[in-house]
């Protein structure tokens, strides 16, 4: 049996977990992040790594693989974080400079795509090959697997469905633009809408202005999932509203990759069928070819906040055994034009060894993805496909 261990570093906390190779989480722990400081985040993600390994006298050698998480744009190297909304990163070498720390090397993923792995290898999506994870928190944060590969775009950026604009010179969004997805469906989505029916209609939310301690202010997510869990009609309606753009959305998103599964994470997912229900209704109302095709499963993630842990350590582990990875090839078509930027290179010495090689066994490590994942739903799509 080998071990691994997996690192989900987001704005406020840094977890970490030694995972074996079923899923299962051996030890784990949970710090605060310091978000403030790149070297200091990164020293919190060593300590994290080191205190697992010290707290189990047998582990170390059982360890093969340490993956992080993390919360930001990863580039195609998967050796540098390019930016995070809620972190310090930019342009950070984070691959390296925790490589440095741990003298040991580590495997850096974005933690939606790290999420989704999980889920497919060992939660709501296993068995399933074509996954779409669509996580609703403040935003949305999603991954997409293709014939069991997670599939990170050129530039390791693919995956952002949360700014496709669905409502012109709608809401403004954080990103800048208007009437993106995420501010119609998402946590901080749900909380808006029930908070401004409170301040709109009063006599209508008595349920949802108790739960909140008096004032619209109060409302939050697990206020609303508890009032409509005991069957509160104005916290019904607000999950019916966010559901619905949720399926809408998701319909959308099927024009594109007609999945075979979806699966929703975030804080919003624990209401279940509450925000399912609508969401499926919805997705079927829009999708393109309704009543010839079949229909995507939508299905609740199991893992939780595991997930990114156990993603990130499953990751790792088959990229070790892929070894050497040529992480920045993975999903290359030979392509010499495009436009180099400093990120996209090799970041220092300990990254160099995975990104300048073109004579790397690709196939390799795209096999060794494939031959992790689960192969039901689509038996003819296993392939080296590039
Ligand atoms: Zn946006």
């Amino acid at each position: 049996m080998t071990l691994a261990i997996g690192v989900d570093v987001g704005g406020t906390k840094v977890a970490a977990g030694v995972v074996a190779e079923d899923g299962r989480i051996i030890a784990k722990l949970k710090r605060s992040t310091p978000a403030a400081s790149p070297a200091r985040t990164e020293q919190a993600i060593a300590d994290a790594v080191t205190e697992l390994l010290a707290g189990h006298q047998v582990l170390p050698h059982l360890v093969t693989a340490i993956g992080i998480g993390a919360a930001g744009f990863v580039d195609s190297a998967r050796a540098t974080i390019l930016f995070a909304p809620n972190l310090a990163w930019r342009d950070e070498p984070l691959k390296q400079r925790v490589e440095e720390r741990l003298g040991r090397e580590v495997v850096v993923e974005n933690d939606a795509n790290a999420s989704a792995w999980a889920e497919a290898r060992f939660g709501a999506a296993r068995g399933y090959r074509d996954v779409m994870l669509v996580a609703l928190g403040t935003g949305i944060g999603a991954a997409i697997l293709v014939g069991g590969e997670l599939y990170r775009g050129r530039w390791g950026m693919a995956g952002e469905p949360g700014h496709i604009r669905v409502v012109p010179d709608g809401r403004l969004c954080g990103c800048g633009n208007r009437g993106c997805w995420e501010q119609y469906c998402s946590g901080n989505a749900l909380v808006a809408e029930a908070r401004e029916f409170a301040r709109r209609t009063p006599e209508g939310a008595i349920r949802l202005l108790q739960l909140g301690g008096g004032a619209p202010e109060g409302i939050s997510g697990p206020v609303i999932t508890q009032a409509a869990t005991e069957g509160d009609p104005a916290a019904l309606r607000c999950f019916q509203i966010v559901g619905g753009w949720l399926g809408q959305g998701l319909a959308d998103l099927a024009a594109i990759l007609d999945p075979a599964c979806f699966v929703i994470g975030g804080g919003v997912s624990e209401a279940g069928d509450l925000l399912l229900d609508p969401a499926r209704a919805a997705f079927e109302r829009a999708l393109t070819g309704r009543g010839y095709r079949p229909l995507a499963d939508i299905r609740v993630a199991q893992l939780g906040e595991d997930a990114g842990i156990v993603g990130a350590a499953d990751l790792a582990r088959v990229s070790s055994q892929a070894a050497p990875v040529p992480t920045a090839d993975l999903q290359v078509v030979p392509q010499t034009t495009a436009p180099s930027s400093p990120s996209s290179g090799p970041s220092g010495p300990g990254s160099f060894i995975r990104s300048t090689s073109m004579a790397n066994p690709v196939t390799n490590a795209a096999t060794a993805q494939n031959a992790a994942m689960p192969d039901t739903d689509q038996p003819a799509a296993v392939a080296t496909t590039k």
